[in-house]
C-alpha cells in the first residue's frame, strides 16, 4: 500500500465544540500520522480561494462565510492510503447520511456545518497541501 499525504481541516465548528483532540484521536488511531499542523484564522480571500472549485454552487457564499467564522486547525495527515482513510473516518458530506461511529456522524451538526474537510484525490491533496503549507513546514517522524 501506497503512502500518502492528505490535507485535513477541523472546521470552526469543531474548534468551537472543543473537540480538536477526540478527532486528532482518531486519525492517530488508524495510522494517520499528523506531520504538519497549524490554527488558523481563514481570511475570506484564502477560504474562496481554497474553495473556488465550488464558486458558481448556491451555498458558496455560506461555506466561505462559515469558514471564516472561526480559526480552523489545518493538517497534513501522513499514512497508507490516507486520502481515502480520511475520507472513511470523516463519513459522509451530510452528516445526516454519514456512517455511524464517522466524525460527521458523531459530531457534525448539518451539511453546512459538517466540522471537517478531507482531500478527495491524490491529485486535489498535493494542491491542497501546496495552498496551506511549505515543504519545510511537514515534518519526519
Ligand atoms: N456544502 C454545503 N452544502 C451542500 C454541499 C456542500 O454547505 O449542499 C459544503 C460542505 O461544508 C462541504 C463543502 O461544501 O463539506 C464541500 O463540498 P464537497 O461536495 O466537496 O464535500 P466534502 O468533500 O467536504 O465531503
Amino acid at each position: 500500500m501506497a503512502i500518502e499525504r492528505t490535507l485535513s481541516i477541523i472546521k470552526p465548528d469543531g474548534l468551537k465544540k472543543h473537540v480538536v483532540g477526540q478527532i486528532i484521536s482518531r486519525f492517530e488511531a488508524k495510522g494517520l500520522t499528523p506531520v504538519a499542523i497549524r490554527l488558523q484564522q481563514l481570511s475570506q480571500m484564502e477560504a474562496e480561494g481554497f474553495y473556488a472549485v465550488h464558486s458558481a454552487r448556491g451555498f458558496f457564499k455560506d461555506l466561505v462565510a462559515f469558514m471564516i467564522s472561526g480559526p480552523v486547525v489545518l493538517m497534513v495527515l501522513e499514512g497508507e492510503n490516507a486520502v481515502l482513510a480520511n475520507r472513511d473516518l470523516m463519513g459522509a458530506t451530510d452528516p445526516k447520511k454519514a456512517d455511524k461511529g464517522t466524525i460527521r456522524a458523531d459530531f457534525a451538526d448539518s451539511i453546512d456545518a459538517n466540522t471537517v474537510h478531507g482531500s478527495d484525490s491524490l491529485e486535489n491533496a498535493k494542491n491542497e497541501i501546496a495552498y496551506f503549507f511549505r515543504e519545510t513546514e511537514i515534518q519526519k517522524y
